[in-house]
């Protein structure tokens, strides 16, 4: 047996090797690479996924996990050992089902699709991309029908993402959450928004990366083990447990940009930096769900980082790295600002309250288009439509509507936003359960100390990557599923005091 473990970890740390690099590979595409490097990495990145996909779905792992199960099923369901084999599993029987032949199709239509995206938005002309956009809808549902057997035909691929999350339980969840949002969102824009002019004045680019490398290295980013680099669309990546990466963008017009999108990074890099080591190099070794990984992010950039607290301990730096600009700005000015609510565009920039009615819209498109009740043609359409009902404004062009986020132009249309919500939903509920257990996180804060709740959550989640499902964490850290009261209690905690509700 113990032969057979260790010839399973050989081939998932040399399968796990071969992604790393094509992590690097892409993080240097996104940060560093000329222009002119595209076409090759293009076909490097293709080259280095088809071979981990080819050494994943080999046989001789089914083989191997096979012939492990018995002794994984004597050992305890929490041991290292009988989770690799049963996480491992669980990957192999959803991979094996799909021909690495469409996987390089897929991929090789993906990257061209993205190629036009980002010509296409620019000029805001759907009619380019349109065509490629049909197309990806086409192997979405292909993908999707790799999996026979499910409810709804948008259920496998959100599993991709959210393992075991159903378009049935999501609809519901939703649907509550509407509900109380709509009126909350109705009563804060009647009154008048706050003033945030403090954060539109000119800001030099060196100086916001600085103050911002400061704040997210107290909150517990450690750059020992992470690097802070420049990118149009901020992301984090991770090559091990010692080498987790974030990136931002710097609006010298725009403070909150670099610094808030820093500690929303920042979150997923502690989530990642917070893995046991020995779950590296295995499909254990890094966050469980997108839903649990946007629940570290918003976590640390909404919960604590948009927090009065917070604001006592780094106002006053942001105030010393900013005398001109802020030192004649009161903190409550800051604070009202850095919370202001608004109606607006673009999913990305939208503020805490209004933010889950831009990734529901998304959502129930993708559903439709799935279904086949909305055709690609009429989606520009149907977008401006629902975005007037559920946001209030109407879009000007296609540029800031239907083309404004990569992910159907960079992927498979389906599973791409509910991870967004599903995380507002339960950064809010994980941090209730902090304060439970340590009510001084609160004052600790206004030190400047994040040692208490971070340690919390390395203890209860992030030093178990993927060991154990979404829902079983959920679970764990909260004694129950996902609810949407405890969120819905700090929104109106939050906005109750700011603005009449
Ligand atoms: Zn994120």
């Amino acid at each position: 047996m113990e032969h057979k473990l260790q010839e399973l970890k050989r081939r998932l740390l040399e399968i796990d090797n071969l992604e790393k690099a094509a992590a690097v590979l892409s993080w240097d595409q996104s940060t560093y690479m000329p222009p002119g490097g595209a076409e090759a990495r293009g076909r490097q990145l293709a080259t280095l996924a088809r071979l981990a996909q080819e050494k994943f779905v080999d046989p001789a792992i089914g083989k191997l996990l096979d012939e492990l199960q018995p002794y994984a099923e004597s050992l305890p369901y929490d041991s290292t050992t009988a989770s690799l084999v049963r996480v491992t599993r669980r990957k192999y029987e959803r991979e094996v089902r799909v021909p690495p032949a469409f996987v390089g199709e897929l991929f090789e239509h993906s990257a061209q699709a993205y190629q036009v995206w980002t010509e296409a938005r620019p000029a805001n002309d759907f009619a380019r991309v349109q065509p490629l956009l049909e197309k990806t809808l086409e192997y979405s549902r292909r993908l999707a029908d790799f999996f026979p057997g499910y409810e709804h035909i948008i259920d496998p691929l959100v599993d991709y993402a959210d393992y075991s999350m159903k378009a049935s339980t999501l609809k519901t969840l939703f649907a509550d959450l509407r509900v109380e949002l709509v009126p909350i969102v109705q009563a804060i824009t009647s009154q008048p928004p706050a003033d945030d002019s403090c954060l539109r004045k000119q800001f030099p680019h060196a100086a916001q990366l600085a103050i911002s490398k400061e704040i997210v290295a107290q909150m517990g980013y450690d750059f020992q083990r992470g690097r802070l680099d420049l990118t149009h669309h901020p992301f984090e990546t991770n090559f091990s447990v010692g080498d987790v990466r974030i990136t931002t963008r710097v609006k010298e017009n725009q403070l909150s940009e670099c610094l808030y999108g820093v500690l929303h990074e920042g979150g997923h890099g502690m989530y990642e930096q917070g893995v046991r080591p020995e779950l590296e190099g295995s499909p254990m070794g890094g966050g469980a769900s997108a839903g649990l990984h946007e629940s570290q992010s918003r976590l640390w950039e909404n919960i604590v980082g948009r927090s009065r607290d917070f604001c006592e301990y780094a106002y006053p730096r942001l105030q010393a790295a900013f005398p001109e600009q802020l030192g004649e700005v009161p903190m409550e000015t800051f604070y009202r600002a850095i919370n202001r609510v608004e109606r607006s565009l673009i999913r990305v920039d939208a503020d805490e309250v209004t933010y889950n009615l831009h990734v529901m819209l998304r959502f129930d498109f993708e559903m439709a288009l799935l279904e086949g009740s909305l055709a690609v043609r009429d989606l520009p359409e149907a977008w401006r439509e629902r975005f007037k009902v559920d946001i209030g404004i109407n879009p000007p062009d296609d540029r800031d509507g239907v083309l404004q986020d990569v992910h159907w132009y960079g992927g498979i249309i389906g599973g791409a936003f509910q991870g967004y919500t599903l995380g507002n939903v339960l950064g809010a509920a994980f941090f209730d359960q902090a304060l439970k257990a340590h009510p001084e996180i609160p004052a600790e804060m206004r030190q400047g100390n994040f040692g208490t709740l971070r340690g919390w959550l390395v203890d209860n989640l992030y030093q178990h990557g993927s060991m154990f499902t979404a829902p079983e964490l959920i679970e764990r850290l909260t004694g129950g599923p996902i609810r949407i009261e405890p969120y819905l209690h700090y929104l109106r905690t939050k906005y109750g005091e700011l603005y009449t509700l």
